[in-house]
């Protein structure tokens, strides 16, 4: 027998996953690193503890299944998007690992996010301009800290440089990652030569642009004897976690991935690149035939978190001692509250938004309270509200792509059957929950498969993908969210106006 590992290099944690290949589980390792937030704008990791982790969870995932070296026919690569890494002539870090989550870059993004010329080059890249975007990151590091870039040599992200110890060549970039980055130009597949002029950087300094079904050979071969498999394997680059994981929940066609874990995501594959004509969604490639369409949410499972600590401390402490999970005491009381919370609308932008408003100063409101609504009414609002704000990120799509008719849900949510249900409610679809967890794990090793030849096609993804039960729409509920989703909207719009002023106060006078 065969086998190929997933491997995907997270924010908090790296992961590998060793499949059979028919995608049965064989063995999955987890190793853990800090983010380093020093101050709210910073968060940064450290190079050296990330490469580490991944050879320690190739390691334990590959020596530990006892499988022989020439049995593991790959290892393909996920990573979170839009990291910057500086090195110098020697290829020593002149920095950390700047993550998607560094807000550093955020007075360079407001500025151009409303110029024309940052959304002539949004619809090229397809990338938001926005603090994570690893061009406004540059751009800042430019204005501010030139003395950095006047050192470098190469401008990678974390998978460029683990490929680069793993295999001691020259930097290549998937071209997903490379789609990530608002320095790739969608429709020449190339660095955009605009952009970067306004950075002032040369493609020397850049990665080579490769496909993601790539192949790395030559493994060093003290690499390959830690992680247990032969020199000669060779390694699929793969591509970037988002778009991994709608191919590892077969998400492919006309359906839609969500994912509400602490934040969320909507995405949906399209056969060709589209961006939008209000910059509100990304565009990145997953291979050569299909890019992936959607928004990233700020306000997911974090506002649950929020009404659980903030409104709900009893029950949270009780749920605690009775050694029960304080969100599924939750999700149970807000059951019981008829679907649209007796008109009590919510709009959950506690942490500011990214899709599909852009705007850090949003903030959170309640509407429609009347002396009959309870703490458990403003419960459930929270939750409705939620994914109210995701209906409109696929409002917004819809506006470009074709509407999807199913949905595939992931993340801490879909533990719950009333959450799930409240999701097929308000979206009108049937919501489906794959078992495969690590979704992106399974979209690497699937590309792997691909390049290899050992599938035909992406496509066979739908056997190796287990799911539970599809909850369907409720028509009496989805009635009732049809009447308060127009109101939403409106008041989404009509309060767009008031974001600033209430934000400055904050920073004003709310230590
Ligand atoms: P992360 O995105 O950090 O990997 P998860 O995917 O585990 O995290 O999602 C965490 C969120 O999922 C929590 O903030 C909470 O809102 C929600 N959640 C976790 N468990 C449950 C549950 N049993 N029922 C409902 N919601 C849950």
């Amino acid at each position: 027998m065969d086998y190929v590992v997933g491997i995907d290099i997270g924010t908090t944690s790296t992961k590998a996953v060793l499949y059979d290949l028919n995608g049965q589980i064989m063995i999955e390792s987890h190793c853990g690193y800090a983010l380093h937030q020093p101050t709210v704008d910073v968060a940064e990791q450290e190079v050296e503890e990330i490469y580490q982790a991944v050879l320690n969870t190739l390691s334990e995932c590959i020596k530990g299944s006892g499988i022989a070296a020439q049995h593991i026919r790959t290892v393909a690569f996920s990573a979170a998007m839009h990291s910057v890494l500086l090195l110098d002539d020697q290829m020593q870090p002149l920095t950390k690992v700047i993550t998607w989550a560094d807000n550093r870059a955020h007075q360079y993004a407001e500025e151009w996010r409303h110029s024309e010329k940052g959304l002539a080059i949004y619809r090229r890249t397809g990338t938001p301009i926005h603090p994570m975007s690893p061009f406004m990151k540059l751009l800042w590091i430019k204005n501010e800290h030139p003395d950095w870039l006047a050192n470098t040599a190469m401008i990678v992200g974390i998978k460029e440089y683990v490929l680069y110890r793993l295999f001691g060549k020259d930097y290549v970039i998937d071209e997903s990652i490379a789609s990530a980055t608002g320095m790739y130009n969608l429709n020449t597949r190339d660095w955009d030569e605009e952009v970067l002029s306004i950075l002032g950087i040369s493609v020397h300094q850049l990665p080579q642009i490769v496909s993601t079904t790539y192949q790395l050979k030559g493994l060093k071969p003290e690499v390959a004897q830690e992680i247990g498999v032969l020199p000669e394997m060779p390694v699929v680059i793969g591509a970037s976690d988002g778009v991994l994981s709608n191919l590892g929940v077969d998400a492919l066609h006309d359906e839609m991935a969500l994912t509400i874990g602490t934040s969320a995501a909507v995405r949906q594959v399209v056969t060709e690149p589209v961006t939008d004509p209000k910059g509100r969604l990304f565009c990145y490639v997953l291979d050569d035939e299909h890019w992936v369409s959607g928004g990233p949410v700020n306000n997911g499972g974090i506002v649950f978190q929020w009404v659980r600590d903030q409104l709900f401390t009893p029950e949270k402490h009780t749920a605690e001692q009775l050694h029960m999970n304080s969100y599924e005491l939750l999700t149970e009381i807000a059951s019981h509250i008829p679907a649209g919370s007796d008109g009590l609308i919510f709009l959950p932008f506690l942490g500011g938004e990214r899709a599909p408003l852009w705007d850090a100063n949003a903030r959170g409101t309640f509407f429609g309270l009347t002396r009959k609504h309870t703490r458990d009414h403003l419960l459930r609002a929270a939750l409705e509200g939620i994914v109210y704000n995701l209906y409109t990120v696929l409002l917004a799509m819809s506006e470009l792509t074709a509407i999807p008719h199913h949905i595939k849900a992931t993340g801490g949510f879909a533990r719950s059957d009333v959450w799930k249900q409240l999701l097929a409610d308000i979206f009108e679809m049937p919501v489906e929950i794959p078992t495969s967890f690590e979704s992106s794990c399974l979209g690497a090793a699937v590309l792997g498969m691909k390049s290899l030849h050992l599938i035909q096609s992406i496509d066979e993804v739908k056997r190796m993908v287990g799911t539970t039960a599809v909850c369907k729409p409720n028509e009496d509920h989805f009635a009732v969210y049809r009447e308060l989703m127009p109101i939403y909207i409106r008041l989404s719009r009509l309060l767009d106006g008031e974001y600033d002023a209430i934000a400055e106060y904050q920073r004003k006078y709310v230590k």
